[in-house]
C-alpha cells in the first residue's frame, strides 16, 4: 500500500511542517524587499537606567518590522531566518546606521547595537562598524556592541581578535544574554568584555524562590571582581528592582522603566531625560 509504504517519511510531508517550511521561505522572501526599500523596518530604543530609574545610563536598540501581509513580526522569528539566509548582514547594517545617525545627536549616551555571530564572521566587519559609524559622526566610543557567548563561538577563528580592534578603536564590547550560554568565565577576563547582561530568565526569577538571586548575586560579584558592569534585563517589577539594587546593581533595563520605544518617543525620553555621570 503506497501510504504505509511512505510512512517512514511521512515527516517529510507533514502538512504542519509544509507550512512552516512556506511561511519561512515567504519570511525571506518579503525581508529581502523590505531591505530593498527600508519599508516596514524600524528601530525602537529602550532606556538602560540607574537603580532610580532617574538617570539614563545608554539606550539599546531594536529592530522591529511590520510587513503588509504578515503583520508585525517578531525579532525572535525573522533574525534567526535572517541569520540563516544571510540577510542579517545588510539588515545589521541597516540598524547600526539608523541607531547610530539617530544617537550621534545625543551626545554621551552610548548605543547599544546586537551584532550576530554571522556578522562578526563575515570578512570586513571590523571596517564595516567604523565606516559605518564615522560616515554619520557617531564617536567611536559611544557604541557598544552586544554579542551573545555563541557569537563567540561561531564567530569565527578570527572573532575574539575582531573583538579586540574594535575595543582598541573604543567600542564596547556587551555580553548578552549571560548566564544562558557556554558561560566561562574565561571568556570575560580573555575577551575583555567591558560589559555583561544578566539574561532576563534569572531576573523574572527574582522575588520567586528559587537559585535566581544567588545566580544574580553571583553574576554581580564576578563584575565587581573583574571590574566589569553589570547590567539587569527584563527587570518588570519594583519587587526585581529592589532585590537587585540591595545586590549592588547599578543598571537597569526593562518594561518597569520603560518598553522600547519608537524614534519619536525616544527623542522624547531624551529630552527629559537626566543623564548619569557615571554612565560609562
Ligand atoms: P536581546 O538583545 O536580549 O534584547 C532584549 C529583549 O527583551 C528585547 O526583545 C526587548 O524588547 C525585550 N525586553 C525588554 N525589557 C523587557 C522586560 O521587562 N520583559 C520582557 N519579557 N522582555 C523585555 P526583542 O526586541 O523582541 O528582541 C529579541 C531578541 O532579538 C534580542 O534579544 C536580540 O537577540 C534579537 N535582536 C533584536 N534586534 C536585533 C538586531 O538589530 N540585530 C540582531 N542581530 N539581533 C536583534
Ligand atoms: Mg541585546
Ligand atoms: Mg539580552
Ligand atoms: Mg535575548
Amino acid at each position: 500500500h503506497a501510504k504505509a509504504a511512505g510512512r517512514g517519511c511521512a515527516h517529510r510531508f507533514s502538512p504542519a511542517l509544509d507550512q512552516q517550511a512556506r511561511r519561512r521561505a515567504t519570511i525571506e522572501r518579503c525581508l529581502r524587499t523590505a531591505l530593498a526599500t527600508g519599508e516596514g523596518l524600524e528601530v525602537h530604543y529602550q532606556p538602560v537606567v540607574d537603580g532610580s530609574g532617574a538617570f539614563v545610563r545608554s539606550m539599546e536598540a531594536l529592530v522591529r518590522w511590520t510587513q503588509p501581509e504578515l503583520g508585525a513580526l517578531a525579532p525572535a522569528e525573522f533574525v534567526p531566518i535572517a541569520e540563516e539566509t544571510g540577510l542579517i548582514v545588510p539588515l545589521g547594517e541597516w540598524v547600526l546606521e539608523r541607531a547610530a545617525r539617530m544617537m550621534a545627536q545625543w551626545p554621551g549616551i552610548p548605543i547599544a547595537v546586537n551584532v550576530s555571530p554571522i556578522q562578526i564572521r563575515t570578512a570586513g566587519i571590523v571596517e564595516r562598524v567604523f565606516e559605518i559609524v564615522d560616515s554619520v559622526g557617531l564617536p567611536r566610543d559611544q557604541l557598544h556592541i552586544e554579542i551573545t557567548e555563541t557569537a563567540i563561538f561561531d564567530g569565527g577563528d578570527g572573532a575574539a581578535e575582531k573583538l579586540r580592534r574594535l575595543r582598541a578603536a573604543g567600542v564596547k564590547i556587551v555580553l548578552d544574554d549571560f548566564g544562558t550560554g557556554y558561560s566561562s568565565l574565561s571568556h570575560l577576563q580573555r575577551l575583555e568584555v567591558d560589559r555583561v547582561k544578566i539574561d532576563q530568565s534569572f531576573v523574572g526569577g527574582l522575588g520567586a524562590g528559587g537559585d535566581s538571586r544567588r545566580i544574580v548575586e553571583a553574576v554581580l560579584c564576578i563584575g565587581r571582581t573583574l571590574g566589569i558592569a553589570v547590567t539587569a534585563e527584563g527587570v518588570e517589577s519594583e519587587t526585581q528592582r529592589c532585590i537587585l539594587r540591595d545586590s549592588g546593581c547599578t543598571e537597569f533595563q526593562g518594561y518597569f522603566f520603560s518598553e522600547p520605544l519608537p524614534e519619536a518617543a525616544m527623542r522624547a525620553y531624551l529630552s527629559q531625560a537626566r543623564v548619569s555621570a557615571r554612565a560609562a
